[in-house]
Formats: structure tokens, sequence, C-alpha cells
């Protein structure tokens, strides 16, 4: 004869983590744990004993969002089911990321009165979106944006700065002889340069500015809301602060320089591509005069012809 399997057996077994509520009479829709199974138990760290009578709350924390708590809220008070995804906390405080679906359950008179809660564990799949996401947007050498996503956030400031007549400035800098670095101190001191010199810059920047990795030893930064006499002024610092680092390769101290071009919008530029290519002959001045300098194009004002 085959065994019947009542739903406890079915629930300790399972991998998803499951929660039985009874929901209050009173107008606030409380919720109390009345059951939780084994893997809720795996899951969250908490023992059987200190979560029943607990609200489910307990599993909320200071970055679980208030829109997906309200979302819950409402399904609840509404007495309908729900699937949404949260990020939940265990006894000892660590994020765990919750696919989550609540079923009302009715009784027997057809009132619901109880909720099925059923998490799946998303912390890994989380966890891997995330670094595939930071792999997709940053240089692996330097970890700043890489060409195509410095390119993208690029592109949103220039439209909203033409768009609302807003100050726009960019610098682009590229560090001198870098050919002939890594052919005297070896490529692996190239690569390490590069890392030093893209964490030591953005030291002087704001967390608004746009700063990334263009090609090899070339970087750019877009400077949201900044005069052209204030992207000078940072470009001159950071000219300043790459021939104070000390970069030293088997104690002998090698020189690092770069050359920076400095521009801002002009109301001529039609997309990004033209403000950059300014910068970038900017940059080309900088070299052609000696390098280890800053060299700005101020793009030229507009005339407007009056009729008489
Ligand atoms: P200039 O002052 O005119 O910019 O001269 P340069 O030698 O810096 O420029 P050039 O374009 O002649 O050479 C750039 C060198 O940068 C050549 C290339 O091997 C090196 N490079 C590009 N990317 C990397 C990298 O990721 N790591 C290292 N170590 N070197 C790189
Ligand atoms: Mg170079």
């Amino acid at each position: 004869m085959s065994k019947e399997f009542s739903f406890e057996d079915i629930v300790c077994n399972i991998n998803d983590a499951v929660m039985v509520t009874v929901v209050g009479s009173g107008s606030s829709h409380k919720q109390n744990i009345i059951y939780v199974n084994p893997a809720f138990t795996l899951l969250s760290g908490y023992r059987y004993d200190e979560v029943i009578g607990e609200p489910p709350e307990i599993l909320y924390g200071p970055d679980t969002a208030q829109e997906t708590r309200d979302k819950i809220h409402a399904a609840i008070k509404n007495k309908q089911s729900i699937h949404t995804e949260v990020l939940a906390y265990t006894k000892s405080g660590e994020n765990c990321w919750l696919d989550l679906n609540i079923v009302p359950l009715q009784d027997d008179n057809s009132a619901v009165t109880q909720f099925l809660i059923i998490g799946r564990d998303l912390t890994e799949q989380k966890r891997m979106q995330q670094e595939l996401h930071r792999l997709a947007h940053s240089d692996a050498l330097t970890g700043i944006a890489n060409r195509r996503h410095f390119m993208m956030l690029a592109k949103t400031e220039f439209y909203r700065a033409k768009r609302y007549r807003r100050p726009l400035t960019t610098i682009m800098f590229d560090l001198d002889n870098f050919k002939l670095l890594n052919e005297l101190y070896g490529h692996q001191f190239g690569d390490e340069t590069l890392k030093i010199v893209a964490e030591n810059c953005q030291t002087l920047l704001r967390q608004s500015d746009i700063y990334g990795r263009l090609t090899g030893e070339k970087f750019a930064i877009v400077l949201p809301e900044t005069s052209l006499e204030a992207a000078e002024e940072l470009a001159d610092r950071l000219c300043m602060l790459l021939c104070v680092i000390p970069f030293k390769c088997n104690s002998e101290d090698a020189t690092v320089t770069a050359s920076f071009g400095v521009t801002k919008i002009s109301p001529m530029d039609k997309n990004l591509d033209d403000l950059l290519e300014r910068v970038d002959a900017a940059l080309y001045e900088a070299k052609a005069s000696g390098r280890n300098t800053v060299k700005t194009i101020k793009p030229e004002p507009l005339v407007y012809m009056h009729q008489t």
C-alpha cells in the first residue's frame, strides 16, 4: 500500500523556504508566523521557536526596498497573491535575495486568514548578475568605466546639457611616451602604472563626473555643470598629481607624465563625437607642444547676424 504524504512531509523536504502566517483581525493586517519549514531555518539562521509568533518583517533590513514592502503589504491587505523579489536579511544580518510567492489560504468559510509564503534563494544568482554587470561596464585592468560604458554615460550627459543649455566640459589625457616606459620596465610595470594612474586621478573627481579608459593609455572625463576654467584647473591638478606619484620599478624611479586636452560643449556640437573630437585635438596640441602639459580649445562663440 502506498504511503500518504502530509503537507508537512512535503514542505519539510523541499529546498524552498516555506512560511505560513496568520493575519490579525485588526485594520493593520499584521501577520504572525505560525509555521516555518527546515529550509527556512537553514536559510535564515533563525530557529523554529525564535520565529513562531513573530511578524515576517523580522526578515526585512535597512536595504529592503520600501516599494516592495508596500506592495507586499497591499497584497496582504487585499487578500491577494503576489510574486516578487525581495532583499531579506538572515539572523546574522547577511543579505539574502528571495524570489517570493505569497498565496492567500482560505478557511472552511472561504475567508482568508492565513498566507502561504514560499521563498527561493536568489542570492547567488543576484551576485552573478551584479558581477556580470560590473564586468560588462568596467575596464578589467583599472576597474573604472570601459569605453562603451563611458560613451553611454557621456552621451546621456551631453544631450542633457545640450537640451537644458547647461555647462559641460571634458578632459582627455594620454600618458606620455608609454611605449618607452613599457620597453624600459616591462609590460607588467606598465599595467601597474595604468592602475595607479586611474586610481589616483579618480581621487580628484566628483561622484557625478564620468570617467573612463578609452583605449590603452588614454582616459577621458566628462564634467557636468562645470565651467571651462574649473575643468582647466582640474586638468592642471591631475597633471601635477602624476608628477608627484612615486612610481618605482625595482627601487628605480620611473617618470610618468601625461598630456591633457580640455574643452567645453558648444551649441554647434551636434553629438558627443563633435565634443570628443575637439578635446582630442586639444590633447594633440598638448603632445605637440612638448607633453606633460594642458591645452584648451575654446569653441568659437556663436555669432548672430542682426538684420537691419
Ligand atoms: P605619446 O607620448 O605620443 O602618447 O607616446 P606613447 O608611447 O605613449 O604612445 P604610443 O601610441 O606610441 O604607444 C602607446 C603604448 O601603450 C603602446 C602600447 O604597447 C601601450 N599600451 C597600450 N595598452 C596597454 C596596456 O594595457 N598595458 C600596457 N602595459 N601597455 C599598454
Ligand atoms: Mg601615450
